[in-house]
């Protein structure tokens, strides 16, 4: 019997939370849009969602920013990347990560992957001894954690500052420790695809106060910093403030105001997703032919996407596959495409970063595939998604066999 069709869009997230609307329509009813346009006595929504998003994260410092893009080039700078450093970051992530590195004048090391979609250690480590670089821009893409413990060590051996990002983990958990809690900063994303939606914007944790306060400052706080809800203490910024650039990157309050109501919800949103994710990865599990990225009891993850790996696939069966789902309705990324279309995440597409060899990720690329799961998606919509993927996979051919 032939399957349904699925109907559904794969970019289509949930409405905005009617609370929230409500509270974007009184921030444009007062006309004080700008984070530091307040009132006598009032605290800005974008104030607000500094302090409430600090403490969700368990970090005394949050700002604010315009994308997730601008926290991580924020954070690289405050943490003293100058232009000609280099910068060791993940061989698999999104442009937004070697485009912060490049926004900054940093060189990107790029590192190897594993299986498991993570970051290679041995060859993290073997990179960090060889090059000399002194920072890490750890990318948890597609919301897998590596062994945060032995990274955390291998960073103390090699001296290593870790900026991490954290658009697909906001929420992720290693040990009970939260993931963008383990670095100098975490850096996360309010883009509409994320775990929070106001289209565009960024947010920037921390406990170091040195750091916040030159973050703050190159994100634009001309000198209105003490108008910040998680920021470090005034006399932080005796010096601070002078010797740092003013490089206008703020949130502003609607964006803030759409998102406070979000992140009330998070953990329901997070719940959901793992629903979603764990009933397509327990069906997908059945067949021997997909590769599911292992996931170590520390790691708590939140299933806004899913990854599965077909690692004898060739090029020709692999582009058959994607238009195969395509045709029933079933939109699946490749990340073995040979030319950037919608997203780059192929190291060989980001020419402003010097070519590096990679075998090891550019094979793990070569069958690796992806699904969004947006939170319109019903249990019975994941199903029938798993069950076309199923489908697709048994209809390829058995290895060896000729195509
Ligand atoms: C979305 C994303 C970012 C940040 O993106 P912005 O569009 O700049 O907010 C960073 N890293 C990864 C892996 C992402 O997918």
């Amino acid at each position: 019997m032939a399957r349904a069709h699925f109907s559904k869009s794969f970019t289509q997230q949930l409405p905005i939370p009617d609370d929230a609307i409500e509270a974007a329509i009184a921030v444009m009813r007062s006309g004080r849009l700008h984070r530091y346009n307040t009132a006598p006595g009032e605290d800005s929504e974008t104030m607000e969602l500094e302090r409430e998003f600090a403490v969700w994260q368990g970090q005394p410092y949050c700002l604010a920013v315009a994308s997730g893009g601008q926290a991580m080039a924020i954070a690289m700078r405050a943490a003293g990347v100058v232009p000609g450093d280099l910068v060791l970051t993940n061989g698999f992530t999104l442009a937004p990560v070697p485009g912060a590195i490049a926004a900054v004048g940093g060189k990107s090391v790029l590192v190897e992957i594993t299986p498991d979609l993570v970051i290679d250690l041995d060859d993290l480590a073997l990179k960090a001894k060889t090059t000399g670089a002194r920072y890490l821009l750890l990318s948890h893409m597609r919301g897998h954690l590596c062994d945060m413990d032995r990274l955390m060590q291998i960073a103390a051996t090699h001296n290593l500052t870790i900026i991490e990002d954290c658009a697909h983990t906001m929420g992720a958990r290693w040990n009970g420790k939260l993931s963008g809690s383990f670095g100098l900063a975490g850096c996360f994303s309010t883009q509409t695809y994320k775990h929070m939606n106001s289209g565009e914007g960024g947010l920037l944790t921390s406990d170091n106060p040195e750091f916040m306060a030159r973050a703050t400052i190159l994100s634009g706080s001309y000198m209105l910093y003490p108008r910040h809800g998680a920021g470090p203490a005034e006399d932080v910024y005796t010096d601070i403030r002078l010797d740092t650039p003013n490089c206008s990157a703020r949130m502003d309050n609607l964006r803030a105001a759409i998102l406070r109501p979000q992140l009330r919800k998070i953990e329901q949103s997070i719940a959901d997703w793992n629903a979603r994710h764990d009933m397509v990865a327990d069906m997908l599990s059945a067949s021997n032919r997909i590769h599911l990225a292992t996931r170590p009891a520390a790691e708590v993850y939140v299933g806004s996407s899913i990854q599965f790996c077909l690692p004898e696939i060739t090029q020709a069966q692999a582009l058959a596959f994607v238009s195969g789902l395509a045709a029933v309705g079933v939109e699946v990324k490749w990340f073995g495409a040979s030319q950037p279309v919608g997203f780059t995440s192929a190291h060989q597409s980001w020419r402003y970063v010097a070519a590096q060899d990679l075998p090891q990720t550019d094979k793990i690329l070569s069958g690796l595939f992806d699904m969004r799961l947006p939170l319109t998606f019903t249990l019975e919509d994941c199903a029938l998604l798993a069950d076309h993927i199923l489908d697709a996979v048994a209809a390829l051919p058995e290895t060896g066999e000729a195509t």
